[in-house]
This record gives C-alpha cells, structure tokens and sequence, in this order.
C-alpha cells in the first residue's frame, strides 16, 4: 500500500492506457509520493491492445485476460483512476507554481493539478467516401470496436479489409482462420510498405494468398454499397464491386492533439516532444502514440512510433522529467522494437529500417522463415524477422550493444547470428 501525501493535486495523466499507466507506476517506483489520478475516455481501467487485433478476435481470448493490473492494484498504489470521463478543457494556471493548473472532464469534474503528462495516443484515420456511415464499416483502437467486429465476424460470409498495414493484415488472417473469405485492398503497390523492405512485401502477400487471402494492390475504394442502411459491398474506383458483410478499415492513425492543440504546445503531425519527453512547455510531459520525438538512432529528425515499447520507454522518462531525475537512463533511446503477428506468421522488428541502402536475407522465404538485416552506410540498423526469434534476439541484442554484424556474413545459415554479435 502506497503511502500518498494528499496536501498536494499531484500528477494528473490523461490517457488511461499503455504509456499513462506506466507512467503512474513508474512515478511510484520512483519514490514518488504525491498524488498521482489517472483519467481515460474509455469505460475500462487499462488493458492491452495487440491482442485486439489478433486472437481476441479468433475468441482465443477473452478480454477479462487483456487488464494489465488487478482491480486492487490501483488502491493499493495510490493511483485515482477515472474510467469513462474525457478531459474536454485544459489549461495551466497563469500564476502558482510552475506547470500547475486544472483540467476539467465532460462529465464536469473538475481535475486539478501540480504536474501534467499527456498520454492520449491516437485515434483511427476515418475514410469519408459514398456510403462509409453504413452499418458494418468497421474500425479497430478499443475494446468496443473489437467487440463489435468480432460479433460481425462470427456471422459473416465475406470481408473486405481496406489498408494492407499491420492491423490490416492481422485482423484479414484472424478473418481466414473463422472460415471467412477475405479481401485485402490496398492503394499502394505493397504491403505494409511504410515498414518493411519490397522483398518482405512480397513475401507476406503471396502467404496471405496461400491461406487464401486475396490482396489487391494499386486498388482505390471508391465507396460503399449497401441495403437497408447495412453494408453489402466495397465499390473500386475501376468499377469492381467487392462483396462484404464486413468491413475493416484499417488506414493509419491520427495522433490525439486536440488538447496540446488548445494549451498552445507545438504539434507537428504529433506532439513534439523532445527526448525527454518533454513538450514545447518544459514543464508538461508527453508519451506514446501522440508525440512525435527525436529519431532514437540517429537522433536526426522526428519519427513518430506506434508501438508497446515506444509507449513504455517514453512513458518511463517521462515520469523521471516529471521528477526532475534528468539523470536517469534515457529510455527513449533504446531500439525501438515490435511485432506484428499475422496467423502463424510471426513478423518481429528491431532497430529502424528508414534510410536503408543495403540489405541481406538470411533463410528461404519460400520456408515461411527468413530474415532480412538492414544497413546504412554499412552498419546495420534493423532486422525483419519472419518466424526466426532467435535472429531477431540477436540483431536486437547488437544493436543494443552498438556492435555491429557484419553484412558477409550475415547470410550464412550455418552460423548463427549470436555468433556473430
Ligand atoms: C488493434 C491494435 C493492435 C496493436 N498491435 C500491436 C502489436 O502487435 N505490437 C505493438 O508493439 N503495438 C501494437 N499496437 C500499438 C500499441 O497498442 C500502441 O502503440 C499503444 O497502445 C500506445 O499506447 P498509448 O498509451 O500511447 O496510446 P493509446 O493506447 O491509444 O491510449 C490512449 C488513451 O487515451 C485516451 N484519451 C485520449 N484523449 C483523451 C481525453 N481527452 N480524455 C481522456 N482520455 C483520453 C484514449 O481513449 C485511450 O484510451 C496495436 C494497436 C492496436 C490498436
């Protein structure tokens, strides 16, 4: 039980999800002892989304198994949660101490605080096209539209999933393994293009297609068809018709700014923030999804990263700013990671591919196992890794470590790459 000194307002961290919850545990690790409320639009005290897009949608799931923390945690922690309200205003008081102000929720509670952190992610790009507020279009972010979909999918005979990106991808294989016949529609020329090497591209599109998958690429949706206000169809701008009783939309993000937006902080396709979180006023702190940041590996221009170890990562430094622990590790420059599991294709990703100019496969891909390792200007930067774990461990074990592997000998199957690290 943590012991709360209540003669202060504390810590307030809009956002109730992956990086404001580790926000609130990582203050407590740190010996904070103020008061710490954390307030989410969402109904549910925190859980964890990747599993939104996979097996809770195949029911090898349920989402009472999603919570990142006991009910009980919160109490005994000392963290206010408030579940279900959206903080609406938000301003910082014009005199008292630095970085203290007030916050007020849609339901008219009143939140104030010493100390502000924004966690507030990112909301699905919406497609305005004819016929796109039929019933049956569907999104994925929360546990509500996931429920929905997985209703929808339960009963469907056919899907249509427009965007060809991670979500995209998972949500058209767990479609496959309910027995429903899928089609997978992107505009550009590959899949996931923004993120993985041509090659890699190609591979996923011909395994999706062995399982049955169809993907259309250079294919822009030009509206929906419907009857009786519920979708039956997916119209392409060269006039095919798609049938669909479902459909997922899954066409990027937009990053949450409206409130940064409104206090006058500095946003630029996310909340900018520096590297140690912090926005363009020093005295509030932003993490995850929302912000855009210094590049953590080459520290050159601004990457926004959507993923559980970017949230984390900056969520830990941020509650080290908010503490005034400048000295900390910086987590934020750690190597980025993620993994994308579509099926029983395993995708894992360390480092950051962007700015490539070489690279080299390890494996078959024809095996449904292989690895490509990235490099710029000779030195190696990311590893995509399809049903190899261990490659992937190693490459981000490297890189975490600054050495390199060298790009020679990278291909060669018979020695493996922890051997070379
Ligand atoms: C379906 C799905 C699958 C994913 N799969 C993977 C994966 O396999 N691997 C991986 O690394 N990452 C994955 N991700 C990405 C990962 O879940 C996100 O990067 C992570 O959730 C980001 O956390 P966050 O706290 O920054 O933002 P979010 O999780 O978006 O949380 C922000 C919260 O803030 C709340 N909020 C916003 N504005 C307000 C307001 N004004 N008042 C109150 N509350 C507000 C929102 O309702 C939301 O609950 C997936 C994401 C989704 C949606």
């Amino acid at each position: 039980m943590a012991v709360v000194s209540e003669d202060r307002n504390g810590t307030l961290i809009i956002g109730a999800s992956q990086a404001g919850l580790q926000l609130a545990v990582s203050l407590r690790q740190l010996g904070d002892t103020a008061p710490i409320t954390l307030v989410g639009e969402e109904p549910h005290p925190p859980y964890q989304r990747p599993a939104l897009s996979k097996e809770f949608l195949t029911a090898r799931t349920e989402f009472g198994a999603l919570a990142f923390r006991d009910p009980s945690y919160y109490a005994d922690a000392g963290i206010r949660l408030v579940c279900g309200e959206r903080v609406g205003e938000l301003a910082l008081a014009s005199s008292g101490p630095p970085g203290s102000g007030v916050a007020g929720t849609t339901y008219g509670r009143e939140l104030p605080f010493d100390r502000l952190a924004l966690t507030v992610g990112a909301a699905p790009r919406r497609l305005i096209l004819p016929g796109s507020d039929l019933d049956g279009i569907c999104y994925l972010r929360d546990h509500a539209d996931a429920a929905g979909l997985r209703s929808r999918l339960a009963r469907a005979v056919s899907a249509v999933v427009v965007g060809g990106g991670f979500i995209g991808l998972e949500v058209a294989a767990a479609a496959r393994a309910l027995g429903v016949s899928v089609t997978v529609v992107e505009a550009a020329d590959r899949l996931m293009g923004r993120a993985v090497a041509p090659l890699v591209s190609e591979f996923y599109r011909q395994a999706h297609q062995r399982r049955g998958v169809e993907v259309r690429l250079r294919a822009a949706v030009s509206g929906f068809e419907g009857e009786g206000g519920r979708v039956t169809g997916v119209r392409l701008s060269d006039g095919m018709l798609l049938p669909a009783d479902v459909v997922l939309v899954g066409v990027g993000v937009i990053p949450r700014t409206e409130l940064a937006e409104q206090m006058g902080l500095e946003c630029d396709g996310g909340i900018v923030v520096d590297a140690r979180c912090r926005t363009s006023d020093p005295t509030v702190v932003a993490a995850g999804d929302c912000t855009v940041r210094p590049h953590p590996m080459t520290g050159e221009g601004r990457v926004r990263l959507e993923s559980v170890q970017n949230a984390v990562a900056q969520a830990q430094t941020a509650a080290a700013t908010l503490l005034g622990r400048a000295d900390s590790e910086d987590g934020t420059s750690a190597v980025p990671w993620f993994w994308s599991f579509q099926g029983d294709l395993r995708l894992q990703i360390a480092g950051l591919a962007a700015g490539y100019d070489a690279y080299v496969v390890r494996g078959n891909p024809d095996d449904e196992r292989f690895s490509v390792l990235y490099y710029r200007r000779d030195r190696l930067v990311a590893i995509d890794a399809v049903n190899c774990p261990a490659d992937y461990m190693a490459v981000r074990k490297a890189l975490a470590l600054g050495t390199d592997i060298a790009a020679h000998r990278a291909g060669d199957t018979g020695i493996p790459l922890k051997a070379l690290v």
